[in-house]
């Protein structure tokens, strides 16, 4: 069995939802479904405007939203019957949405406001399979996919439910479910963060020791750098699930950073296909490395760089204790640190409470504040006795000023911090170098 996400773009209007159909019925496969592209955001604002405590701005998003759905339903169905059904499906949910405009609205309502989506996403995904003839199943995520009370998912409760609900429908042509979606420890409806449905898909993928988990998107692959700012990206055919995790986390928007864990663990080939082009190879993450190879470049944004300087540091012990004891303090992750002897600089990317680290790093030391950096990050098998590559990128980086280089924390990456008024000259320098010949 094989499990298949689709995100928002793909079941974003009634075409695309006929496009998905028809590649997801030709085998027994579990189908995961983001919300309609635009909705979990629309819910957010829906949210937002409850929490300031006015209804009508809340109403007038919701109104909206909701004839959207219908117009989408009266293009989807063919029959008078799965028209009116769907209908029905809409009005619920809406209604449902409606009665959170009445009450007090707390960070719980939020949860079960934001998972409306997905249920109304795969609810009109399974009616149209139903009216097109298919016996699909709707799995409901809220029945097996849990989390635990480090609010990390619970794989041996999942595997459990899941057994059971597959065992009870096992007749079924193939299976729907809601992606993102799912209850915490407490049984509070919760979900797995925003862009979390390829973690859902991940999640099944392992609880069933899937033959393949896909991620299915409307590009044709992990490309090997950014195409908004690059020219002649193509897609990288061969990732292993290092560097995949590296490009998703360093901007790689196509996949969420969290799915390739489960995945990894269980060595479940994830494949990245496009809906557009769905006979194209797409790419293929799994367990397996291209040796010496550079395989992509990505970029993420909005960081800010902190040096902290001081003879103190020279010969001294627990001096980086004491610094990141700092950030710890603050709840502020650290994304990437070089150091020397005299000093030590690292790289955030949450600014909510840099003021009081600066205000605290400057007991140890001077402090040095670079604001709106990025972090450009080299990918691929990078393992130390390889010769040359960092040679490479540094060759192709010699006109633009970085301000750190970081490599040897994982064999799969170089990272390097620029301006990011240099990115797009740096991200095409090193596809011309790296890449083009
Ligand atoms: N609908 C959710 C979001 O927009 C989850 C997802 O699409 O992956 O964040
Ligand atoms: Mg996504």
């Amino acid at each position: 069995m094989k499990v298949l996400k689709f995100g928002g773009t793909s079941v974003g209007s009634a075409q695309r939802m006929k496009d998905v159909a028809k590649l997801i019925t030709s085998s027994r496969n579990i189908v995961v479904l983001s919300a309609m592209s635009g909705t979990t955001n629309s819910l957010v604002e829906i949210s937002d405007y409850l929490y300031k405590k006015n209804p009508d701005g809340a109403s007038e998003i919701i109104n909206k939203l909701a004839i959207k759905y219908y117009e989408h339903a009266e293009e989807l169905y063919s029959t008078a019957e799965y028209k009116q059904r769907a209908k029905e499906l809409i009005a619920h949910h809406f209604d449902y949405i409606r009665t959170f405009t009445k009450d007090l609205f707390t960070l719980f309502e939020e949860k079960v406001v934001l998972a409306q989506g997905e249920l109304i996403s795969t609810g009109m995904m399974n009616l149209y399979l139903n009216e097109s003839g298919v016996n699909s199943v709707l799995l409901p995520a809220l029945d097996y996919m849990r989390t635990d009370k480090n609010a990390e998912p619970d794989p041996a409760y999942i595997k459990e439910k899941l057994k059971n609900l597959l065992q009870e429908h096992s007749d079924a042509d193939l299976y729907i479910t809601q992606g993102y979606i799912c209850r915490n420890a407490y049984g509070e409806i919760d979900n797995l963060q925003r862009g979390g449905s390829d973690y859902t898909a991940s999640l099944i993928g392992a609880a069933i020791h899937a033959e393949e988990i896909q991620i299915w998107t409307d590009i044709d692959g992990m490309h090997n750098n950014d195409p908004r700012f690059v020219e002649k990206t193509s897609p990288v055919r061969h990732l292993h699930f290092e560097e995949a995790a590296e490009l998703a986390y360093f901007g790689a928007k196509i996949l969420h950073p969290t799915c390739i864990l489960p995945a990894k663990l269980n060595n479940i080939p994830v494949r990245l296909l496009n809906t557009m082009q769905p006979d194209a190879p797409g790419t293929l993450i799994s367990n397996s490395t291209e040796k010496g190879k550079i395989k992509a470049v990505a970029a993420k944004d909005n960081i800010t760089a902190i040096k902290i300087k001081s003879g103190r540091m020279l010969l001294a012990t627990g001096f980086l204790r004491k610094v990141f004891e700092i950030f710890e303090n603050y709840q502020t992750p650290i994304d990437m640190v070089t150091t020397s002897e005299v000093g030590v600089s690292c790289t955030i990317d949450n600014r909510k409470r840099l003021d009081e680290i600066v205000d605290d790093l400057k007991k140890y030391g001077t402090v040095t504040v670079d604001d709106d950096m990025v972090i450009v990050c080299v990918v691929g098998d990078l393992e130390w006795d390889n010769v040359g590559f960092e040679a490479s990128i540094v060759n192709a980086l010699k006109d633009i000023p970085v301000r750190m280089i970081s490599y040897g924390g994982s064999n799969y990456n170089v990272s390097l911090l620029i301006k990011s008024g240099d990115k797009k000259r740096a991200l095409q320098a090193l596809s011309d170098h790296l890449f083009q010949n």
